[in-house]
């Protein structure tokens, strides 16, 4: 087993939360007046959180919102959906971040953030969170935050604790490859990769967190990652589904389900919650990676970010409906 058991202690996953506003029209930029429709509890470690929470794994949030309805709203949205919020801190002067987005036609986005300069760049560790990650199992970390200098080291440190009592890591790395090219930056990526079980790529992020061109090819660098310690990869690719590479050479492909794209902010950030949930649950690699297809097929289902992520139930409702890519 990779990750360690559900009954080990909650999933933490630390970072921006964020009310997210979209537009209603496809077109580029914010530049003149139109139609938007919000605000939706977002952020991309908050999306993860819930989805993990909604699907029924034990679950808990470290991160800063303001004293304002932005805040209550990701708050309330993550303790319905079974998330620990103990360890969401409200700032009492800077309002909870915001990400404003549009659709452009070719799928590329625009986005108006402000995120480092809300609550969220302004999160300190606290006795709070000192508390959950004590008693957390496995830790989540998303890549993204990885040039962050105030929530970097939080990370680090959730990561060294967690690791000591047992509790297993996952990294999304969703880096820019840009970040590597500095050495201490890419030796940060690979402090962070060798401490990781499972990693959760799409793309060209698996060359990235590998350190390796994507000409080596996926086997390289799939090999060159197990090198490291790592046990288990779970690749999200779109349209075609997933697949799950063990350390020992079990491969597991599991198709896409067919569904009607509306919203695709998001279907990462559930797959992976329902699949680390699923895993720490005890489900096999074919059983998990169906769930995290199904959540990230139905979260794109649904405007607003985390709107689509679905409960257990939901989600075998939909696994028995869905017709499925060959
Ligand atoms: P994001 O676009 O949020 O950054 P990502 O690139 O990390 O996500 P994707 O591969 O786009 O991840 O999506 C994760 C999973 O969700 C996929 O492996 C797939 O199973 C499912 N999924 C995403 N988009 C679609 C879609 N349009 N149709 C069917 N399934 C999808
Ligand atoms: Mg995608």
């Amino acid at each position: 087993m990779t990750l360690a058991p559900d009954s080990l202690g909650p999933t933490v996953c630390i970072g921006e939360i964020l009310a997210e506003i979209v537009a209603t029209t496809v077109g580029a930029g914010f530049s003149e007046p139109l139609s938007l429709i919000g605000p939706y509890p977002s952020g991309a470690p908050a999306i993860f959180i819930d989805q993990c929470g909604r699907f029924g794994g034990s679950a808990a949030m470290i991160g800063a919102v303001g004293d304002d309805d932005f805040g209550r709203m990701n708050i309330g949205r993550l303790r319905r959906d079974g998330v620990d919020v103990s360890g969401i801190g409200v700032d009492p002067e800077l309002p909870t971040g915001t990400a404003f987005v549009r659709y452009r036609p070719d799928g590329d986005r625009d986005f108006v953030f402000n995120m480092w300069t809300s609550a969220a760049g302004r999160l300190v560790w606290t006795d709070a969170m000192d508390a959950i990650v004590s008693r957390a199992g496995h830790l989540h970390v998303m890549g993204t935050l990885l040039g962050n200098s105030t929530v970097w080291p939080m990370i680090e440190r959730a990561a060294e604790i967690i690791s000591r009592r047992g509790g297993s890591i996952s990294l999304d790395p969703n880096m820019r490859k840009e970040l590597q090219a500095d050495t201490e930056t890419g030796a940060r990526v690979a402090a962070m990769v060798a401490m990781s079980d499972l990693l959760l790529p799409s793309g060209d992020e698996l060359f990235v967190a590998a350190g390796l061109s994507p000409d080596v090819g996926e086997e390289v660098a799939l090999k060159h990652l197990f090198g490291t310690g790592v046990s288990e990869i779970a690749i999200k690719r779109g349209g075609d589904g997933s697949s799950c590479h063990e350390a020992d050479g079990t491969l597991t492909r599991v198709p896409a389900f067919i569904v009607e794209e509306i919203d695709p902010t998001g279907a990462g950030d559930c797959f992976g919650g329902a699949y680390v949930a699923a895993r720490r649950l005890g489900m096999s690699a074919q059983q998990s990676l169906t769930y995290a297809n199904a959540a990230g097929a139905r979260n794109v289902m649904f405007r607003g970010p985390m709107e689509g992520a679905g409960t257990r139930a939901e989600l075998d409702t939909f696994i028995q409906q869905m017709e499925r890519a060959k």
